[in-house]
């Protein structure tokens, strides 16, 4: 199933055309797209119980065109955005140059604000800050049913979809959490390919675009740490929650956005998402 949020924070079932969508909210035990949202937390926990049903309701439910509706980001509120730096070789051998070094270089798993998540289709204002802004565009995976201390063997049965982040940096020093949370330097979307969709992670190509140049290209399976390995390491420092959301780590060919640049990360199997900076 390829789930949207949409409009006020609707549930909406995604055609495999993914022309159109339906909308599943009322398969929702609870609905209360307030402050908070734990409709989403408590359906990223139940998913696979409540699949029936949101099918049932597919089945009958009018489509909508996605070009008439807004699409959301497609995780809500989570307690954390974890994030990967160093986790392709070929970013590793392009940073250097810039002057990254030392420590710095190394793979580790750091937080993003939550609150700089954005929409898909979205028109970014860039902060007005010194030095430059980078996109990263990222596989990112949902978590399902939480857990700490969660083995490599175990992982996968806790990711309940899988999504395309754009992890927006401003590059230069001091600390990753502040330089990557800047209201807008988290868009998601178009929506989340749920776990079955996916069958081999490794086997997604990630692609993304500036302008409509090819700047970022890899199969996922290239990444250094494998996403089993992302999930027991961080969960070893951290209890991963229903709805937390793990970016893998940017793929080489890092660049910095301008005004009036668009960019569109594409990942197969998933779909795609743009955004604008202005
Ligand atoms: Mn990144």
């Amino acid at each position: 199933m390829m789930l949207a949020l949409f409009n006020e924070y609707r549930l909406g079932l995604v055609d495999l055309d993914e022309s159109t969508l339906v909308d599943v909210t009322s398969a929702l035990p609870d609905h209360d797209p307030g402050l908070g949202a734990g409709f989403w937390v408590r359906m990223c926990r139940d998913l696979k119980d409540l699949r029936p049903r949101i099918e049932e309701v597919a089945s009958s439910g009018k489509s909508l065109r996605l070009d008439g509706v807004k699409l959301r980001a497609p995780v809500l509120n989570p307690t954390k955005i974890v994030a990967s730096a160093f986790n392709y070789a070929g970013h590793v051998d392009e940073m250097k140059p810039r002057g990254v070094s030392g420590w710095k270089l190394n793979f580790d798993v750091f937080l993003k604000a939550p609150s700089s998540i954005t929409d898909p289709n979205t028109d970014i204002v860039l902060p007005e800050v010194d030095g430059e802004i980078h996109y990263e565009g990222e596989l990112a995976c949902v978590i399902g049913r939480g857990g700490s201390n969660i083995s490599e063997g175990d992982a996968l049965d806790h990711v309940i979809g899988w999504t395309i982040l754009l992890d927006m940096t401003l590059r230069g020093e001091g600390d990753r959490s502040r330089r990557k949370s800047y209201d807008g330097f988290t868009p998601v979307g178009p929506w989340m390919a749920t776990a079955e969709q996916v069958p081999s992670w490794e086997d997604l190509q990630i692609t993304l675009w500036l302008n409509g140049d090819v700047r970022q290209d890899v199969k996922a399976g290239e990444m250094i740490r494998s996403v089993p390995e992302l999930i027991a390491h961080t969960s070893s420092v951290m209890t991963l929650v229903p709805g937390d959301v793990i970016a893998t780590g940017a793929p080489p060919g890092v660049g910095s956005v301008q005004q009036g640049d668009q960019v569109r990360a594409s990942i197969s199997g998933i779909g795609t998402l743009e955004v604008s900076f202005s």
